[in-house]
This record gives structure tokens, C-alpha cells and sequence, in this order.
């Protein structure tokens, strides 16, 4: 399933070859990944220029010269830039730009394709409630959307709500990178693992992205993605050694999901609480006044 780093790297792609191309045809094969009927689809992109291509979370955003094409490639598949006469024999959504190049869009499994008018994006209730992209998050600002929270950490990593473009797959190296268990609830977490998590979701999808993307996921141009699975460092890899305390890497249930983590590196009890740690810090002050 395509997460940020695939996403971002799809767009970047899509950003330096589709600009200022014209979407002289458009065929729709699959009517049901459209948030619009056929006939109006068609009509709303035919002839339109394409301005701009941006991302958030799972979403591709195409700024056209008549309104958003917003693509999301669901449970993953191929989007891809390609003659018209190679025309990859699955495909739901054809864009053709009138040069004999044609923009395929193919998803295994609950994509979309989707057109909102100008000024009409925050009307898109898929796309409107989406959190902030993940690497575009400074610290000072994590720090906040932390604040008051209560749930563990794996289940605000995942919300979509909360933070756009995380999912399962990177999830496992984010936890290991931050060294935080993920069933560890966010209200125990001290100033510093916070940051530490802050990091690993800076890392665990930035290692991904500057190799767009994922091994499983292939580019515009039928390529998969360079990050490979030799590459990460504790997802999927139950029973080989921890790179760094070379412990055995373990699979957990965690609610709906399954995490890969290593034990020694991750424990689920935080160091201290910070009821207890406030407690202490001030008799500890206390203390010192007293002196
Ligand atoms: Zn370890």
C-alpha cells in the first residue's frame, strides 16, 4: 500500500513531466472510483491544462486550468506515464495529452479518482480532514498535536486525522527508530521520546523517500522504488537480529494491527511517570531550597 514516501514520489514525478500538459482525452473504465458521474468527469477535465501537482497524505493533487483531478491509489497499483499504444491492459482511469503520451491510472483495490470544481477542495470530505503531512511537521507543532491526547502512539501515527501519510509499513521502523513501544499511551511519553518520535517519523519515511519509495510500488515510469526490503530495519523481520542490540525481532498484535518490534530496544513501560518524576523533581527542588 502506497504511504508518503510513494505518494510524494508519484507526485514529484508526475510534477516534472505532466506541467503545462494539456488533458486532450480522458476514458474512464472504472465509473466506480469516481466521485462524479462519467459524463461529468469527462467534461470537467477535457481540455484542461495542468498548473500545479502537490500531495497530501495519500492524496495526489493535479491543479488544472478547470478545477482538481484528486487521485488516490488506494491499497496500491500503478500510476504511469506511457505511450498510448502500451496502454497497461488493467487500467480504471486514462488521462491522454494529445502528444501520444497517456497518463494510466490502475489500482488494485479501493482507489480513487476524483474531480473537485475551483474553489470547491474543502467541499472533498475525503481529502478535507486530513492532518498535516507528516515531514511537514516541525517539532514545536508535533509537540502540540500531542498535547492532551491519550491514545498510543501506533494509533496516532496511523489517524490520518491527526497526522496525513503514515501507515502500517513504516510504522514499525518509525516506533523501532524512536525507541518507543507501540502500545506506550501518548500522556506517558517524556519531552524527549517525544522528540525522539519526531525524528523516527522524520527518518523512517525519509530513508524511503529520497529512494522514491518502496521496492513493492513502481514510479511514473515502471520502475520500482529503491528503498528495498533489505532496508528496513525491524518491520517484516520477525526472528532476525535487532541492528542495534542484536536481540530477535518480534511480531505483536497491536489492536487491528500487527507490529514488528524488538523487545530490548522498545519496551512497552515508560522509564518513569511523569506524575511521579514531577513529584520527585519538586521535593527534589524543594530539597535544594532548604540547603
Ligand atoms: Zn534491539
Amino acid at each position: 500500500m502506497p504511504e508518503l514516501p510513494e505518494i510524494a514520489s508519484r507526485a514529484a514525478e508526475m510534477k516534472k513531466e505532466l506541467i503545462g500538459r494539456k488533458i486532450a482525452g480522458v476514458k474512464v473504465f472504472q465509473p466506480k472510483c469516481l466521485n462524479v458521474s462519467k459524463a461529468k468527469f469527462i467534461r470537467a477535465l477535457k481540455g484542461a491544462k495542468i498548473e500545479e501537482i502537490s500531495h497530501h497524505g495519500k492524496w495526489i493533487f493535479t491543479h488544472t486550468t478547470k478545477g482538481w483531478l484528486l487521485i488516490n491509489m488506494g491499497m496500491g497499483g500503478e500510476l504511469l506515464l506511457v505511450p498510448c499504444d502500451v496502454l497497461p491492459e488493467k487500467r480504471q482511469v486514462v488521462f491522454e495529452f494529445g502528444d501520444g503520451d497517456c497518463l494510466s491510472v490502475s489500482f488494485w483495490w479501493f482507489g480513487h479518482t476524483h474531480y473537485a470544481a475551483e474553489g470547491k477542495l474543502d467541499g472533498h470530505k475525503m481529502s478535507a480532514k486530513l492532518g498535516p503531512n507528516a515531514l511537514d511537521v516541525k517539532l514545536p507543532e508535533f509537540r502540540k498535536m500531542l498535547e492532551g491526547r491519550r491514545g498510543n502512539v501506533k494509533s496516532f501515527l496511523l489517524n490520518q486525522e491527526r497526522i496525513a501519510g503514515i501507515g502500517n509499513a513504516y510504522a514499525h521502523d518509525i516506533l523501532f527508530l524512536a525507541g518507543l513501544h507501540p502500545l506506550r499511551t501518548i500522556d506517558t511519553l517524556e519531552d524527549d521520546e517525544v522528540k525522539a518520535l519526531w525524528n523516527g517519523v522524520r527518518k523512517g519515511l525519509g530513508m524511503s523517500l529520497k529512494r522514491g519509495g518502496a521496492w513493492y510500488e513502481k514510479d511514473l515510469y515502471g520502475k520500482p522504488g529503491r528503498f528495498t526490503q533489505k532496508m528496513l530495519l525491524v518491520g517484516y523481520r520477525e526472528g532476525e537480529p535487532c541492528p542495534t542490540c542484536g536481540g530477535k525481532v518480534v511480531k505483536i498484535k497491536t489492536g487491528s494491527t500487527s507490529t514488528f518490534i524488538c523487545p530490548k530496544c522498545q519496551p512497552l513501560k515508560a522509564k518513569k511517570s511523569p506524575a511521579k518524576k514531577t513529584t520527585k523533581t519538586k521535593k527534589r527542588a524543594a530539597a535544594k531550597r532548604r540547603k
